[in-house]
């Protein structure tokens, strides 16, 4: 049951409601572990600063956006009644649809009564004496629970570059991850967009055709690769849902949680023509295939990565008319697939167009936002909306953003100044009932947050069961896991681009790489053997 405390300070009385839990964030990862920590008898909140559940989903409404895995790949496995009853319309799901379902889910399970939305957590304090958490909301309330779960996302943090000026502008902006919920209206106006990532690559052609004019300010160009989405039709939806088991079962054993298979042979063992026939064969398959279908060389050994790397320019040069123009879209300062690849629908095309205009701002970049545009180092361009598809402070920002207050008063934004500092992504030291929920980084993102999620719930069921009211990394566990996140990523592909995978696209954040140093299936064994040795690496009290 839930208790609400009257707590009485020199002039003041406040309510400070007390739970079991407290969960920060009301996305995927959010919305699961209520469900699972209610079915614990948990008492539990979530807070969340949306107006809606949905969080990823519910922020990036702008038009185009979608999944990039497999819809019937990122849909919970948890639930077999959800799995049956619910109809992925498209492959790749757009926003509208992923919103919805995520509505669906908290309605099914009856999650709303346990959700308050439009409650932006502004700090979180750990109360050394009681072994628990107390809450800040924005608006001024209050809560405490032995455990917090800061379920906050991945890639949730916008990130509006510091441009002088964007004040004085006089038209409409905003940035794509706070996309209005009435829309933005571009009919017939000149729009700039800033920012050429997978965001960005999905906005463009979307609203090209509307827009009187579009100009994309291009600092890195990116491999991009046809996402080639249809709708699902009745008989492959049936097949689908048979093929639930199966397909979880297979998911669970890759990489990274998503449905390609890699080819076992090396691309230097089949000879040139049976090299290009297996990438023409991939390009024109659906979704990620073409960066984890490839060959099992591609993503591991330089030449062979540069093999593919030249396929895929051809593949953007071939369709762009304007040669200068296609050559300022093929990607050469990064190996291909050191980013998460960008899926597109009429991306190219969308250059041929006489009213969209591509300017390279590495050459010449941004230097402030004036009242009327946006102004370069060598041009003034008029604009009526500026959108900023600048990406985000990836994993560790939309932590930090909260002012977290561990034991002795220490918080995680200095804790993590250098880069994160925990035991297994889960718990960093000082901050003990704290559970980091981590991202998929490049994987598959429900697949990633399920396990952890589960893991959990069994971690708080068994502190529960042993009457331990204190669960905190040790030390000693937390030293060994940064070193070996630093060792076993070093020379990853992942860590060879200045993308948000390393920090790389924050100025002045640490460049350490922020996502899981282990495959999905070494992650999660790990994790089970942690449990099963009593949480090894954890101090419980
Ligand atoms: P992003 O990949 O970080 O891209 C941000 C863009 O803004 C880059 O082109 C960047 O240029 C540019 N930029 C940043 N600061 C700038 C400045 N000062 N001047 C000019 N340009 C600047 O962010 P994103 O496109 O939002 O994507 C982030 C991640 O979200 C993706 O990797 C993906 O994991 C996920 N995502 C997934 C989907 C999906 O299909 N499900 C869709 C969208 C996003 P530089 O490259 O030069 O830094």
């Amino acid at each position: 049951m839930r208790d609400s405390i009257e707590q009485t300070s020199a002039d003041t009385v406040e309510e400070v409601e007390q739970f079991d839990a407290i969960i920060i964030g009301a996305g995927l990862t959010g919305l699961y572990q209520l469900y699972r920590l209610r079915q614990l008898g948990l008492t539990v909140r979530v807070f969340d600063d949306g107006a809606g559940v949905g969080g990823t989903w519910y922020w990036n409404r702008y038009p185009g956006a979608r999944f990039d895995s497999e819809s019937y790949t990122y849909g919970y496995s948890f639930s077999e009644d959800l799995l049956q009853e619910w109809d992925w319309k498209e492959h790749f799901s757009g926003q509208p649809e992923n919103e919805r379902y995520l509505n669906y889910v908290a309605d099914k399970f009856n999650l709303r009564g346990d959700i308050q939305l439009n409650s932006p957590v502004s700090s979180a304090v750990y109360d050394d004496g009681e072994d628990c958490w107390e809450i800040y909301t924005e608006d001024g309330r209050r809560a405490r629970a032995r455990f917090l779960i800061a379920a906050v996302g991945v890639l949730s943090a916008r990130y509006l570059p510091d441009f002088p000026g964007i004040d004085s502008f006089q038209g409409d902006w905003c940035h794509t991850a706070r996309w209005p919920e009435e829309g933005m209206d571009l009919t017939g106006k000149r729009v700039g967009v800033v920012g050429t990532g997978a965001t960005a690559i999905q906005l463009i052609p979307k609203i090209a055709e509307e827009v009187a004019h579009l100009t994309v300010f291009q600092r890195t160009p990116n491999y991009a690769a046809p996402l080639r989405n249809s709708e699902i039709d009745p008989e492959t939806q049936q097949q689908i849902k048979a093929s639930y088991p199966e397909l979880f079962a297979k998911l669970k054993e890759t990489s990274g949680g998503f449905i390609h298979d890699v080819d076992p042979r090396s691309c230097f063992e089949v000879s040139p023509e049976e090299r290009l026939a297996k990438y023409e064969e991939l390009w024109a398959q659906r979704g990620f295939s073409k960066w984890l279908g490839n060959f099992k060389d591609t993503l591991t050994d330089d030449a062979a990565n540069e093999d593919y790397a030249e396929f895929v320019r051809n593949k953007i040069r071939e369709r762009v008319h304007d040669p200068v123009v296609a050559e300022m879209l093929v990607p050469k300062d990064h190996p291909f697939g050191s980013k998460r690849i960008p899926l597109e629908t009429n991306y190219y095309e969308a250059y041929n167009r006489d009213n969209v205009l591509l300017v390279d701002v590495k050459k010449a970049p941004i230097e402030s936002i004036t009242p009327k545009g946006i102004k370069t180092q060598d041009t003034e361009y008029e604009l009526d909306v500026i959108i900023f598809a600048t990406g985000f402070d990836a994993v560790t920002g939309s932590l930090t953003r909260i002012d977290i207050r561990g034991e002795g008063g220490q918080t995680i934004k200095d804790k993590y100044a250098g880069g994160p500092r925990n035991y297994m992504g889960l718990q960093s030291v000082g901050f003990p009932n704290l559970f980091i929920m981590p991202g998929a980084g490049a994987g598959n993102f429900t697949r990633g947050c399920e396990p952890v999620v589960e893991w959990v719930a069994d971690c708080i069921g068994y502190l529960r069961q042993n009457e331990f009211k204190h669960i905190s990394a040790t030390p000693e566990a937390e030293e060994a896991w940064t070193e070996y996140v630093a060792e076993a990523t070093a020379n990853s592909l992942r860590t060879k681009a200045d993308s948000w995978f390393v920090g790389a696209n924050i100025p002045g954040k640490a460049r350490v790489f922020l996502g899981s140093p282990d495959s999905a299936p070494v992650a999660r064994a790990k994790r089970a053997q942690v449990a099963a040795n009593g949480y090894e690496g954890f101090l419980l009290r």
